[in-house]
């Protein structure tokens, strides 16, 4: 998928209660938030957030520094990732980028962090290579999960219990690899009934079977809102929010 970019690979921006930040900048990253349509200004950043370091996650997360940065002429942003991204034999962060940055903060299983307006947790240490953590954001209002890559376990549907929930579905059927397929998902869908799902991150086997389509089946199988994300899809999220929070916002992937 990246190979040949068959769908965009640079992850997902969010615009929740003012605050803006980045999860998972692959590959494209910059260019597609710089061409994008949505009007998305790195130098507004205020966080990059990393699940874990695999390629398809982290490959813009130097080119991402530098422009949140402005080429480090302002020390700003920061940068939220697991350990192994940062240290040991094969870190993905440049040192000498890394002053540019107000503070690194290292993930850890159960953590909880304050952006500002919002806090989110890494809930659990995900079954993936390496060490691999989702986000659970919570806003007034409004608590919106993104299930990274891991294999399953049934436990993901405590973990992860949110309005809007952002699956990563690789294939569309069961396999042995360390990430989760589509009959997971519904699996998952159907016990965590959000009100929103979104599934994205899809490997060939996934855009050969239409995800717009599977998600309109899931949809009915599951009876709850199920989106296929598309490249430069944007979310509103004020439709979501519970009734007595405060203005949130949208997201794009
Ligand atoms: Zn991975």
């Amino acid at each position: 998928m990246i190979a040949r970019q068959v769908r965009a690979s640079g992850g997902m921006w969010f615009s929740l209660n003012g605050l803006q930040f980045h999860v998972d900048p692959g590959p494209g990253a910059l260019v597609r938030a710089l061409s994008s349509r949505h009007n998305l200004d790195p130098t507004k950043l205020s966080a990059l957030l990393l699940s874990h370091r695999h390629l398809d996650h982290s490959a813009d997360i130097n080119v991402m520094i530098e422009a949140m940065t402005m080429g480090g002429t302002e020390r700003r942003g920061r940068l939220y990732a697991p350990a192994d991204a940062l240290e040991g034999d094969d870190p993905v962060v440049f040192r000498y980028l890394r002053n540019f940055l107000e503070e690194i903060v290292v993930l850890r299983e159960k953590g909880i962090y304050n952006l500002g307006p919002i806090n989110f947790t890494c809930p659990v240490r995900h079954r993936h290579r390496g060490e691999v953590y989702g986000f659970k954001f919570e806003s007034p209002g409004l608590v919106i999960s993104y299930i990274a890559d891991t294999a399953y376990f049934p436990e993901l549907a405590d973990y992860y219990q949110a309005d809007i929930i952002i699956f990563n579905v690789v294939r569309y059927k069961p396999s042995d690899l360390d990430h989760l397929h589509f009959p997971e998902v519904e699996q998952l869908i159907k016990v965590m009934k959000p009100k929103l799902a979104i599934m994205t991150h899809f490997g060939m086997t996934m855009i050969k079977a239409k995800p717009w389509l599977l998600a309109r089946e899931l949809c009915q199988k599951t009876g709850c809102e199920v989106v296929a994300a598309s490249d430069g899809m944007a979310i509103s999220l004020e439709q979501y929010k519970d009734e007595t929070g405060e203005k949130t916002g949208q997201t794009a992937s």
